[in-house]
């Protein structure tokens, strides 16, 4: 079984960014299940840390070590939640691929996102990078 959540020491980032970039971070948080982030992060060792979420690492460029903690959310779920015919509501959780999010709406018969195929990275991240292709 998975653990919800998994905290590491001293953990190296080089394979977590795409430029391959060796950086390390005193703490890695990885959350395997959403619910649970909200409990990882009361973590004795991550209190009064600065966090810097992580998604593919596709756009991020280490100039040093991280001074906190990372987290790292891995839950990858899409669910189709509302369908009104001419519009769905779709929920994709962060950890979920944002290219594997447009394929699986066209698989579904969905458009809409079809012009923002092959854009590395994260659903999380989406919206921070304000992903616009
Ligand atoms: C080859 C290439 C082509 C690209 N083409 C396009 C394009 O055509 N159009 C376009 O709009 N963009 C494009 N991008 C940029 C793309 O939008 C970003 O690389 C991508 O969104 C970053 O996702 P990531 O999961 O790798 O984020 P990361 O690199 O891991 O993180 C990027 C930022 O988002 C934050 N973040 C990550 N996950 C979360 C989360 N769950 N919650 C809060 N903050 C979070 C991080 O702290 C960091 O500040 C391209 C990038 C590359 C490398």
């Amino acid at each position: 079984m998975t653990a919800l959540f998994r905290l590491q020491r001293d953990a190296d980032l080089t394979t977590r960014n795409t430029f391959g970039v060796a950086a390390r971070a005193p703490w890695l948080l990885e959350v395997n299940d959403t619910g649970s982030l909200a409990e990882a992060l009361e973590l004795d060792q991550l209190h009064g840390l600065p966090l810097l979420m992580l998604g593919g690492g596709s756009n991020l460029l280490f100039a040093g070590d991280a001074p906190g903690a990372v987290v790292a959310l891995r839950a990858a779920g899409i669910d189709l939640v509302e369908d009104h015919g001419e519009r769905v509501r779709v929920r994709a959780t962060a950890g979920a691929g944002w290219h594997e999010l447009v394929m699986w709406s066209l698989a579904q018969g969905l458009c809409g996102l079809e012009n923002l195929a092959l854009i590395p990275g994260s659903v999380g991240a989406a919206p921070i990078q304000n992903i616009g292709a």
